[in-house]
């Protein structure tokens, strides 16, 4: 671990257009479980069946209390960690350039990150499904399930559910940020969604360094990964700083 945290180190110090992709495991150490591991909401509720657009069509007011709500309260009181940090610290160090992010609770933007791609939109605007207005989720009355717009319409999350497309224009700026990076951080992503499991394969054919940094392997370890640095990434992000600061 300590040789992966010295490489990942200096090859961050070297780079100069760094981009990083980040997934659910990011947010764990803020307290929001990741969709692939233990832990609260994701054993109550199946992911692929109550994050897919259908169902929300069918039962929005079923998916808004065992889902949305949850999901909500966990987001109102998350933090940025040392993880989030530490990508707004790169930015700030003028290294990293761009957080593509599939996570929809706001973190890496209250860290400090000043361009994020949200690459699965974000759960802090509501998207009235008849009339399109868009409302702050802060605003949303939801004493009654499913919350509804002055149209009368049903609210949504203004996030990517499973069935739906990316946004065209995050879709647009996330290919290029991969293609126009040296490096790629690819931190707390199971690396099974599609397609933003691609976005380092388009880094690593743009002959970018692709490094991970995740407790476990995952599809792009040893494929498209230059290398793993095992572990959480506020740790991780922490103990690859006490080593950058010696070199820069
Ligand atoms: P995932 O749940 O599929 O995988 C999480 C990954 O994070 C795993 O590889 C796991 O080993 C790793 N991990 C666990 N703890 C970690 C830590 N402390 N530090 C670093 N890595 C850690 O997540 P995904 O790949 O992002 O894909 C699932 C989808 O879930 C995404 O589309 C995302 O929109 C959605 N999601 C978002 C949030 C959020 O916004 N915080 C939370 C849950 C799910």
């Amino acid at each position: 671990m300590d040789d992966m945290i010295r490489k990942a180190a200096a090859d961050l110090a070297a780079s100069r257009h760094a981009v990083a992709l980040t997934g659910a495991g990011i947010s764990v150490e803020s307290g929001i479980p990741p969709f692939r591991g233990k832990g609260g909401l994701w054993e109550k509720v199946d992911p692929m069946v109550f994050g897919n657009i259908e169902t929300f069509e069918r039962e929005p007011a079923k998916v808004w209390e065992v889902l949305i709500k949850d999901l909500k309260e966990l987001v109102d009181q998350a933090r940025p960690n040392d993880g989030h940090k530490g990508l707004a610290r790169l930015e700030e160090l003028r290294i990293l350039k761009t957080v593509i992010t599939q996570n929809v609770d706001g973190l890496h933007q209250m860290a400090g990150n000043t361009d994020v791609i949200e690459f699965h939109g974000n759960c802090a605007w509501q998207r009235c499904m008849d009339c399109g207005s868009r409302i702050p989720t802060a605003e949303t009355d939801i004493s009654r399930l499913p919350p509804r717009c002055k149209c009368n319409g049903v609210l949504r999350p203004d996030w990517v559910f499973f069935g739906e497309s990316i946004p065209v224009n995050a879709m647009h700026r996330a290919r290029q940020a991969a293609a126009s990076c040296d490096l790629m951080l690819v931190v707390g992503t199971s690396a099974v969604v599609q397609p933003a499991a691609y976005m380092p394969v388009i880094a690593k054919q743009s002959n970018a360094k692709v490094i991970e940094i995740n407790p476990q392997r995952t599809p792009l370890t040893r494929n498209v990964s230059d290398y793993l640095v095992k572990g959480p990434a506020g740790e991780v992000m922490n103990a690859i700083f006490a080593e950058l600061d010696k070199l820069l």
